[in-house]
Order: C-alpha cells, then structure tokens, then sequence
C-alpha cells in the first residue's frame, strides 16, 4: 500500500533516447557481451538470442555453446565469437569471464546439474548486471540462494510461469505486478514480467506498463529474441532500466512491423529479428 508507487504506461514518448554512434566510434565502445544459452535439442534458442543480440548494438558477441552445436552457431551467426565447451556440457570458470562487460543467460540451457553449476559460477563471478531467462530463472528457482547473490540492477525476464515459480502461485496478474515490485526493490533487480502490455519494472517499484507487441508473438521462440536485444542494449551502454524498457519496447514494434507483412499465424521470431532495423529507426 506504498501510495508513492508510480505507474506508467511507456509510449514513443516516454522512452529513453536511443544513442547515437560518433563519427570515430569502434567496436571497444559498444561492450563486449557474453551469452550462455542453448543445449541438444534448444540450440535455436541460442541462434535467437544471438542474433537478436548483435542486432541491438553490441560491439562484439562471445556464445558459450556445447561443442556439438560448433558449426551450427557458426554457420548461423558468423559475427560471433564462440567459446565453446569441449565436454558436451557448459560449464563456466571465473578466468573465462575476464574479456566479458555484460553476462546474459538462460534461452536454451536446460537445468542438468552440470548446467546448474554453471550458472552459480557465472553469478558469483560477474559483478556487472546479468540478463537472465528462461532456464537461467528455473534454476534460480530451485537454488533460491543464488537470488541474492546476483549483481544489483541484474534484468529477470519471466513470463508468468517463470514468475510463479521464482515466488509463488498467482491468481491474477496483478497480485503477480505486486509480488515482482517487492522483488525488485528488495533485491535491487529489474523484473520484466512479459506478456501482452509487459511490465517493466524498476529497482525502486515503479511500473512501466509496454505499449508495443502483439499477440502474433504468444509463440516459442519470441522471448529468446527479447533477451538477446535488452544484453545489446545492456552491451551498448543503457542503463539496465533504460535496456529493459527500451528492449520490450523495441521487440513489441519490430513484432508490430513484421505484422504488417505477416499473420498472427505465420509471424515468427526470426520475423521480429529481422524488422528489429525499422523498429529502431522508428523511435530515432
Ligand atoms: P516467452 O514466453 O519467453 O517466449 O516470451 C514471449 C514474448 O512474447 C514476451 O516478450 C511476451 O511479452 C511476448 N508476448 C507473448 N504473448 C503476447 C501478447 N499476447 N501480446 C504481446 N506480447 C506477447
Ligand atoms: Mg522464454
């Protein structure tokens, strides 16, 4: 009952304002983002996520990637760089995270205990804000110790159920908008609970209700393209909150843009990547 709550409802307007690239500009400036995502079976989360990733600005891109998915990534998304795992888990050490700005996590991974290790190796060794998804927030569930060790202004990315399993069971949205202001405050994170009119809300409570998206979009695949572009943004030097707003806003227009052309049934994520270009110049 904090009346000093605010909420807001983010359109063209309200957004921060999209960087603009010097003259002299080199990739040094834009970050250098470390993704750990995919396993056998979910290596097109990865592809996503990646792709969607050097699409939003990121100077240079590293995937932590199982060694069978080697030439897939490679062929897929040649501007990356892999390290790759030479067991057929991923695992991470604390010396593999020196070149890395920013840490995103989760499309793809899977929960194997191999897997698990990991990512308590990647949260107790990064001290920038992480992105975290999918599976990254599964397993958080289950190792509720790790909620506290991750960075301050770290960007959850849950849908619902995600949601619900990192707290507790809901009943309506809004006691889920509730629940995630008092996470966000208490444990100084950004929680984006997504959805149609996703919100984004901030370290201090407040709520940012998106305008932009879809329902062409309530398919697998979308919310791999959402953590890719707010790691690029988060890379490129946005502040976590300005990378989340900005990033749902920006991956709701592209999926707008790409209605355009295509249907509610036929849209895909490689759809939303692909307009990501007019989404940006759209908000310029
Ligand atoms: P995920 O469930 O992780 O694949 O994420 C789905 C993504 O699609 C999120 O960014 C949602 O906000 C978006 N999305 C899903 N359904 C809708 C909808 N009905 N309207 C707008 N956006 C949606
Ligand atoms: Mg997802």
């Amino acid at each position: 009952n904090d009346t000093s709550t605010k909420y807001y409802y983010t359109t063209e307007n309200d957004l921060p304002l999209l960087k603009n690239r010097t003259k002299f500009a080199h990739k040094g400036h834009f970050g250098h983002a470390l993704l750990v995502a995919g396993s056998f079976g979910k290596t097109g989360a990865a592809v996503l996520a990646a792709k969607a990733c050097i699409r939003s600005g990121s100077g240079l891109l590293s995937i932590h990637i199982p060694q069978f998915s080697y030439s897939i990534m490679q062929s897929c998304v040649p501007e990356a760089m892999l390290v790759i795992d030479e067991t057929e888990q991923i695992y991470c050490q604390k010396d593999h995270l020196e070149p890395f700005t920013v840490v995103g996590a989760g499309p793809g991974i899977g929960q194997k205990k191999s897997m698990r290790e990991a990512l308590h190796t990647l949260i107790t060794n990064t001290d920038a804000p992480m992105v975290l998804d999918a599976d990254a927030l599964n397993i958080i569930s289950q190792n509720h110790e790790l909620m506290d060790l991750l960075p301050k202004g770290s960007i959850l990315t849950p849908h619902p159920k995600e949601f619900d399993r990192l707290t507790k069971k809901h009943e309506f949205h809004y006691e889920r908008i509730e629940t995630a202001r008092e996470m966000a405050e208490k444990q100084k994170l950004i929680v984006v609970l997504k959805g149609a009119n996703t919100a984004v809300i901030d370290v201090n409570g407040d709520v940012h209700f998106n305008s932009t998206g879809n329902p062409a979009m309530a398919k697998g695949g979308s919310g791999d393209v959402l953590t890719g572009i707010i790691l690029g943004l988060l890379s490129s030097g946005y502040d976590p909150i300005d990378a989340a707003r900005l990033g749902v806003f920006v991956h709701g227009r592209a999926a707008d843009l790409a209605l355009q052309k295509e249907s509610e049934e036929s849209l895909i994520a490689t759809d939303i990547i692909n307009h990501l270009g007019l989404a940006y110049k759209s908000i310029r």
